[in-house]
């Protein structure tokens, strides 16, 4: 997890340097088939999904025995209503939980997350999903602090920091989205421009811009 904006060193060191720099933000499978004898049982697309739902059961499960009924005044007290002192914008990465990296309880934070965390500046017509979030957490709950949170090896970062200037798209949506923080990603190349790409990435990875809510 990434730290504050105003407090990263000059060149920052990666946590995995032998990791590939032109990784893509969507790891597509290869196209190739395995020997044989190398290849695992068959598996029907039902016994995945049976395998995908009895997942999320026992995890349900789990969480039912080891934290619902182990406080039963925080619940009782959320089935009611919630009162989050945080707003927390965070990447929608599957490695990295904002309430579980901040030990956050339930009913302590309202969380937004997207692709990068990003946070876009204020439009009437655009980006309505992060504005009403913002405006439910603002208005109607009233948030005492919004944090935005940054990770390493981001794969969002990456890809607007490979963002051509011209060129068709790779994709419907993500280019266009991750856009959004293309503001701190000249900033970050402007002041960084001896440092390789990955640690830009770093650097870019640390730096948020809450805009103009
Ligand atoms: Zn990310």
């Amino acid at each position: 997890m990434g730290g504050c904006c105003c407090c990263f060193p000059s060149k920052p060191p990666r946590e995995n340097p032998m990791h590939p720099i032109a990784e893509p933000l969507i790891k597509r499978k290869p196209n190739h088939t395995p020997p044989y004898h190398q290849r695992p049982p068959v598996t029907t697309h039902a016994h995945k999904g049976m395998n995908a739902v009895v997942r999320l059961k026992t995890g349900f499960e789990r969480f039912r025995t080891n934290v619902n009924n182990k406080n039963p005044k925080l619940f009782e007290s959320l089935r009611k209503d919630q009162s989050p002192k945080y707003m927390v914008f965070a990447c929608a990465d599957s490695r990295v939980s904002p309430t579980i990296t901040l030990g956050l309880n339930p009913g302590e934070a309202f969380t937004v997350r997207n692709i990068a965390g990003m946070v876009p500046a204020y439009q009437k017509t655009r980006h309505c999903s992060v504005g009403s979030a913002i405006e439910f957490a603002v208005v109607v709950l009233k948030v005492e602090c919004i944090v935005v949170i940054g990770h390493s090896r981001c794969g969002g970062i990456r890809e607007l920091l490979s963002l051509k200037d011209e060129g068709p798209n790779a994709y419907h949506f993500i280019e266009d989205w991750v856009k959004i923080g293309m503001e701190a990603k000249k900033k970050v190349q402007r002041e960084n421009r001896l440092l390789p790409f990955d640690d830009q990435c770093t650097v870019l990875e640390k730096v948020r811009l809450l805009k103009t809510f």
